[in-house]
């Protein structure tokens, strides 16, 4: 599902130019999970932008979905997202003015769906928000709003789920609800899942950890000393 081959990310030009990603190798087949690891300013993020097609490799080959995204324009990208694509921030990102019906249904009217209210109803539901439909973000507390965010991450049913700091604004609890439904969905439908995460419980549960460091990517053997209780 992804196929990263020696991957480099450099922003800014010349004697300016900062190496974010060096050389990344990865690979993740569908149905298995990843947890990614690393300090603040590593390259995470970037490598779920790279990931996403939401940035572009200044160098390798990025392969998602079986798709080569350096042969893509951006409408392709786009195209990818939506069929192919759900992400989860770390700041839920939700719009203020519709409710969370309307949030999750977006970016299925977007796409055409004439079954989107009704999607959105039923995704929303599952991660037990079925009493909040109308409920606006502000009137919903924070581990409501990421369960909206996580079901309008899926309510399209994306082969790849990615996830940075999904459970970095959730207390215990709730985090685990949402480390619930992303392992959940990757059970139910076979998709690939990436989480960024500090989260030592949500590590656990992964397939495989790999830590970034510096730009650099290195397989975690078990968990490292900063996640390890
Ligand atoms: P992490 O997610 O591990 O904290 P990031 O991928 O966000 O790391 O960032 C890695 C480094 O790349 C940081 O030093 C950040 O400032 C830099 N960076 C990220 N995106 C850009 C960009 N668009 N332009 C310039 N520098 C960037
Ligand atoms: P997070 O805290 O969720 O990891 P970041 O702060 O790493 O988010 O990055 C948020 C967005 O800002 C990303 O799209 C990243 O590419 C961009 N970004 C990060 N650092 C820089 C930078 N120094 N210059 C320009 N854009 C940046």
């Amino acid at each position: 599902m992804i196929r990263l081959q020696q991957v480099s990310v450099s922003f800014g030009r010349g004697s300016a130019a900062v190496d974010v990603l060096k050389s990344v190798d990865l690979d993740l087949e569908a149905g298995r999970t990843l947890a990614v690891l690393g300090p603040s300013g590593a390259g995470k993020s970037t490598l779920l932008a790279i990931v996403a097609g939401l940035e572009r490799a200044s160098a390798g080959r990025v392969e998602i979905a079986g798709q080569d995204l350096g042969r893509l324009d951006e409408d392709g990208l786009a195209r990818l997202r939506a069929r192919h694509i759900g992400i989860v921030f770390q700041a839920f990102h939700l719009i203020p003015t519709l409710t969370a019906r309307e949030n999750v249904a977006l970016p299925l009217e977007l796409a055409g769906a004439v079954d989107a209210d009704d999607r959105a109803r039923a995704a929303l539901e599952q991660v037990g928000l079925g009493p909040r439909l109308d409920h606006y973000p502000a009137a919903l507390s924070g581990g409501e709003q990421q369960r909206v965010a996580f079901a309008r991450a899926v309510v399209h049913r994306p082969s790849l789920l990615l996830a940075d700091e999904p459970t970095g604004n959730l207390d215990r609890a709730t985090a685990r609800l949402i480390s619930d439904a992303l392992f959940g969905y990757r059970d139910e439908t076979g998709a690939a899942v990436m989480v960024i995460t500090h989260d030592e419980a949500l590590a656990r549960r992964a397939d495989r950890v790999v830590r970034i460091e510096d730009g650099r990517l290195s397989e975690a053997a078990g968990l490292p000393a900063e996640v390890r209780p």
